[in-house]
């Protein structure tokens, strides 16, 4: 495809975290268009894990399957810098807290759906230049047929941790530089039995093994006490021998490759996720040492985040600050995950002076109910969003786990009544009603519910975000002002019925 393009969005980068964007614009009906140099989904691998709070958002946007009815919390067991034995608990009614799946299962996935919402596609195109006016973003990108210039009306960069567009936006970072050499790669061992799948730390460093399909290993090699690798160069598999030996202070010898790579505790936060109308998500926002399965977690909630307050920006359909929330929101998020990696990371140095402080980690690891405070953080539920509203109510910022409702249509909970994608204003017994009046300007934005009164919720009514958090519970200020902050002036009874909520599903 060669020529000029224009879309009210254009995605840079289509791996997981920009595909789901596109694919959370195009379903709020925003034109979208991706640019992803790759011709297609690398299968290396990479993530493999996502924690409670990205999966519990990612079903009730419907990409996973909703959860089955359960009789009580469900607890996973997890790590923290290593250690077995933090676990993890969901809430009742949702998915299991750690979902185990590749990565390049969920770009697919997200891929898949991008394209069935209608958004186009450009793979082989990459990004050269992007530039920001008043009123638009220009892309000029060099695909297979020759040059392919775009216009939009906002920009995304999901480009990875190298972002161009980040560079080119001009945002700056905080940078926290590389103090230990990593490895990865897919290699066969000379003997299988050398290095048992499993996390094996020594006095000198950790070796990661996963045992794959063909019988070879997935290994990943840190070592702390050596400082960051000087090369540049793409590592060897003798690089990777020497490494792992060492580390393990015996030989373990290894062939064929299937690929290498090197990778380290190098982490950066962008300082603003918004420039105008440059956004950016995901790894090029925010990277940091692949410990704990929260790179791309993290990523996906931003996307979520994101997604539908792009989509009512662009419609014109957004309170002011909307979007500059998805920055005051997501930011703070990312810096806790670039602090607790880092934290991690500390505690995996070999040093014996740590070993009293793991001990203590330990202790404290099994002494927390439900995880604690540590798996309220690696899994993100512990997230509780700034309030948005004067005189919020406690509920405010909380995320709605998955109860159940009687309904005059029958029983349903949280997450189905979520699905259609749109704001929630969740009505409990007749108490209730008297919010539907007050809402009813922008009653074709909303998904208004009545359900019977839940003894867990004493709360007469919710309005709940399309991404699972409560925007407003019913306490010193008002639901107009609070629909208003996010949704923009009330639409008034004379606005085209249904219009917008055709294209919020
Ligand atoms: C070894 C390892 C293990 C990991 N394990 C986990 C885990 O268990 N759980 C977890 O949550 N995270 C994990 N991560 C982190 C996770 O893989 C990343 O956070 C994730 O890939 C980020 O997704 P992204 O879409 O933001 O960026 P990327 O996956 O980097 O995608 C960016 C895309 O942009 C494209 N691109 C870049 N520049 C341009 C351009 N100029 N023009 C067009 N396209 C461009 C690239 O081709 C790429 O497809 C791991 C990472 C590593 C390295």
């Amino acid at each position: 495809v060669a020529g000029h393009f224009h879309a009210q969005a254009v995605v840079v980068g289509g791996g997981p975290v920009g595909m789901l964007t596109a694919a959370e614009l195009a379903r709020y009906g925003v034109s979208t268009l991706v640019l992803e140099s790759r011709e297609r989904v690398s299968e290396r691998p990479k993530a493999n894990t996502l924690h409670a709070r990205t999966v519990q958002c990612l079903v009730r946007r419907g990409y996973l399957p909703p959860p089955g009815h359960s009789a009580g919390p469900v607890t996973g067991a997890f790590h923290f810098a290593g250690q077995p034995g933090l676990p993890i608990t969901a809430p009742c009614n949702e998915p299991a807290p750690v979902l185990k799946r590749p990565q390049a299962e969920l770009e697919r996935l997200f891929e898949e759906r991008a394209r069935a919402a209608g958004v186009r596609v450009l793979r082989g195109h990459r990004v050269l230049e992007v530039r920001q006016e008043p009123d638009l973003v220009r892309v000029s990108a060099a695909g297979p047929d020759g040059p392919v210039t775009c216009t939009a009306d906002y920009l995304v960069g999901a480009d990875g941790v190298r972002s161009l567009v980040r560079e080119q936006g001009g945002i700056g970072s905080e940078v926290h530089p590389a103090t230990a050499t990593a490895l990865a790669g897919s290699v066969r061992l000379a003997d299988p039995d050398a290095l048992r799948p499993g996390w094996h730390p020594t006095a000198r460093g950790w070796i990661v093994a996963t045992a794959l399909p063909d019988g070879s290993r997935y290994l990943r090699t840190l070592s702390a006490e050596r400082g960051p690798s000087p090369s540049r160069l793409p590592p060897t598999v003798e690089e990777l021998s020497a490494e792992a030996s060492w580390i393990a202070g015996r030989e373990i010898a290894m062939g064929e490759p299937r690929w290498l790579s090197r990778f380290s505790d190098f982490s950066r936060l962008a300082l603003t996720f918004r420039s105008g109308r440059i956004l950016l998500a995901g790894d090029a926002a925010h990277t940091q040492f692949p410990i704990g399965g929260q790179g791309l977690g993290t990523g996906l909630l931003d996307a979520v985040n994101l997604g539908w307050k792009l989509a009512l920006t662009v419609r014109g359909q957004a309170g002011a600050g909307l979007l500059d929330s998805y920055d005051l929101e997501r930011r703070p998020a990312a810096r806790r995950v670039v602090d607790n990696t880092r934290a991690q990371l500390a505690l995996m140095r070999p040093d014996p002076a740590l070993d009293p402080v793991r001990a203590l980690f330990a202790d404290l690891m099994a002494a927390a109910a439900e995880g604690g405070y540590l798996g309220g953080l690696i899994s993100a539920q512990d997230t509780v969003l700034a309030a948005r509203t004067a005189d919020p109510s406690p509920w405010e910022g909380r995320f709605l786990s998955n109860l159940g409702l009687a309904t005059a249509e029958g029983a349903t909970d949280v997450v189905r009544l979520l699905a259609q994608g749109r704001p929630l204003l969740l009505l409990l017994g007749e108490p209730g009603e008297r919010y539907r009046e007050q809402a009813r300007g922008w009653a074709e934005i909303l998904h208004v519910v009545r359900a019977a009164p839940v003894p867990d919720l004493p709360c007469e009514a919710l309005l709940v975000r399309p991404d699972g958090y409560i925007a407003w519970a019913p306490g010193a200020g008002g639901l107009p002002q609070a629909l208003a902050a996010y949704f923009g002036g009330c639409a008034g009874p004379g606005a085209p019925e249904g219009a917008l909520a055709r294209t919020l599903s």
